[in-house]
């Protein structure tokens, strides 16, 4: 499962950004994922339950949100933005397009619990 060294991968930083805070425990995390970033949201929530029992993050909430495709048309200029694979520019119909958003998978929030002493 591709999802799981993506979780591996997400742990090992988000357990880096815990120390760094001197937290011992993690309680939410929110992650984005684009339509293309090959990773399937559900398939993503399995593994980081799984993977999450050994860890800070043994308790912590998770919550992911579908980044939808953003391209952009390099002969109109227009953007299409869409929740499914497009290889079209809703505008003119060209192929030739930049994409700007929707690839990635990313850590966009984390929360920690910090002890006072
Ligand atoms: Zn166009």
């Amino acid at each position: 499962m591709h999802e799981l060294s993506l979780i591996a991968n997400l742990f090992e930083i988000m357990e880096q950004k815990a120390k760094e805070k001197n937290s011992k425990k993690i309680t939410y995390v929110k992650l984005q994922v684009g339509v293309l970033s090959g990773a399937v949201p559900e398939l993503l929530e399995t593994a980081f339950n799984i993977y999450k029992k050994e860890t800070l993050a043994s308790e912590a909430d998770l919550e992911i949100e579908k980044v939808p495709l953003k391209l952009k048309c390099k002969d109109c200029g227009a953007l299409t933005i869409k929740d499914d694979l497009v290889l079209n520019c809703s505008s003119c119909g060209s192929t030739n397009l930049e994409t700007l958003e929707g690839t990635d998978l990313y850590l966009e929030k984390m929360e920690l619990e910090i002890e006072d002493s």
